[in-house]
């Protein structure tokens, strides 16, 4: 049992203004693994004021002196990858033969490419009768998901501090742990106190202190687009910058030349990583009507390959869903898709065979689903695809369009060049091509209700950056 009994705030474990704690649960067993401090108000207060103390020295910092930060720090957790990983499988299930590559080492190795990207805060951009310098946001607030703890927590860290800001995390209540050694390894390596200040607690309880305060400049948030629409409306009065990056029912068109094997295990490879937990899975197949049975076929065949168990079994492909609730949540739309009419090939609600307790669901494949159902319009976040038949590459691109999202997409066509034309036509922030694989280098985030902001890449540091016009014209 892991316990945590004090935030870390202005280079000090403080003790909580309350006693409330939240108890997390280990959702292969269901049982009580770990127990975080619920912070109030005034234990937020204290982090924001903290952040503001910090930022006129650290904002002031070299560029040299901020990358130097960054790579210690980037030394030191690597040292404790290995412990941050068993804390993301207990918490929140992933398999922990594939949590260093899935969770744990590419965040590290992202962090760690933000210590040449604080160089170019520096960059001089002298312009006809005027110069334009790249100047921190300020004090930002960090609130973070469930399902990638460390690498969403890290494309916020990252940046924010390469651009001179200072910072308040707030992981999900289910999955702060690894949130506490990060605290652990910025004060070990005496990071300027107040530049990174940690609480846990409750989004719906603490966000409107978190993003209403004054003296925070902005907000980078990584969640639910219901929870987006809560903090938009929280950082309103006081005109923040908001950078929001949600949910997406994201679409694959495989074409009728396509080869589709290769295209059909992809996608059903893409969606059960992580147990469906991914805001950029491909959750909807939109597959040519001549192929349709051939390619629900296949389809099958890979789902039923995955291994359903023990996150700690090397053997194990798919592990549970990240908490009860979240399977509760995902078996109601297995009965909403049947209730609609779509026609199960694989899966459904009931426990995977072999296992009597945790949160697990096997691969689901719903065929003969139609875009205006449920199932297709909303996100699910679970192991369960929808396979959508399509009468030429228009209509699957008004298929792969319909839809309040726009986060990701993918296709598979003939070759690249067809491919990259079709990706084209679709309204999400990315599209991968021909089975190509996501990247830290590239700027990731949505259009529509997905978000509007952009992490990762050289966009994800410009979020962080105030650009000041100085006039020389006169
Ligand atoms: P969630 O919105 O319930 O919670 C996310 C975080 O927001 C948590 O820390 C929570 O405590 C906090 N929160 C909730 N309500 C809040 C409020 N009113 N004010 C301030 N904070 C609040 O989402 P979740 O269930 O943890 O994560 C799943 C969602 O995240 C999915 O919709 C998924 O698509 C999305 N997601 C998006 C991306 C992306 O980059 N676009 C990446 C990962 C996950």
């Amino acid at each position: 049992m892991k316990i945590h009994d004090r935030f870390y705030i202005h280079g000090e474990w403080v003790a909580p203004g309350s006693t409330r704690v939240h108890e997390i649960e280990n959702p292969a067993t269901g049982e009580v693994c770990a127990v975080t401090p619920l912070a109030n108000e005034a234990d937020c207060i204290a982090a924001i004021e903290s952040a503001r103390r910090a930022l006129p020295t650290w904002s002031a910092t070299s560029s040299q002196e901020r990358s130097e930060w960054i790579h210690t720090a980037a030394d030191e957790l690597e040292k404790r990858a290995n412990e941050m990983a068993d804390l993301i499988t207990m918490t929140m299930g992933c398999p922990r033969h594939l949590c260093p590559g899935l969770q744990v080492q590419g965040a590290i190795d992202a962090f760690r490419s933000y210590a040449q990207r604080a160089a170019t805060m520096d960059e001089p951009d002298h312009r006809n009768g005027f110069r334009v310098f790249k100047e921190p946001v300020g004090v930002c607030t960090l609130i973070n998901p469930w399902n990638y703890p460390l690498s969403i927590l890290m494309g916020k860290v990252a940046p924010a501090l390469a651009a001179g800001c200072t910072m308040i995390a707030k992981p999900a209540e289910q999955t702060p742990l690894q949130d506490f050694i990060v605290a652990e390894v910025f004060d070990q390596i005496g990071l300027p106190a107040g530049v990174f200040n940690l609480v846990t607690g409750v989004g719906h309880e603490i966000g409107p202190v978190l993003c209403g305060h004054p003296e925070v400049d902005m907000i980078s948030f990584t969640g639910s687009t219901r929870a987006g629409v809560e903090i938009s409306a929280s950082a309103a009065p006081t005109i923040k910058r908001v950078c929001l990056e949600l949910g997406g029912k994201s679409p694959l068109i495989i074409t009728e030349d396509a080869d589709l094997q290769a295209a059909i295990r992809y996608g059903v490879q893409d969606i059960m990583m992580n147990t469906g937990q991914t805001c950029s899975a491909l959750t909807r197949m939109l597959l040519p009507q001549s192929r349709y049975a051939e390619a629900i076929a296949i389809a099958q065949a890979v789902a039923e390959e995955n291994v359903v168990g023990d996150p700690l079994d090397p053997q194990t492909t798919m592990g549970p869903l990240s908490s009860g609730s979240q399977k509760e949540t995902v078996v109601s739309y297995i009965h909403q898709g049947l209730a609609e009419g779509a026609r199960l090939v694989t899966g459904g609600s009931q426990m995977p065979s072999g296992l009597s307790r945790g949160a697990y669901l096997s691969p689901t494949l719903f065929a003969d689903v139609n875009n205006r159902m449920k199932i297709a319009r909303e996100e699910i976040f679970g192991p369960v695809l929808c396979l959508i038949p399509f009468a030429d590459v228009d209509q699957a691109v008004e298929l792969a369009n319909d839809s309040v999202y726009g986060l990701a997409s993918a296709v598979f066509a003939r070759d690249t060049e067809q491919a990259i034309s079709i990706a084209r036509r679709i309204r999400a922030g990315q599209c991968y091509v021909q089975g190509a694989h996501f990247t830290t280098e590239a700027p990731f985030g949505g259009y529509k209700q997905s978000g509007n902001g952009r992490e990762w890449g050289d966009e994800g540091m410009l979020e962080f950056v105030e650009l000041k016009a100085v006039m020389t014209n006169a």
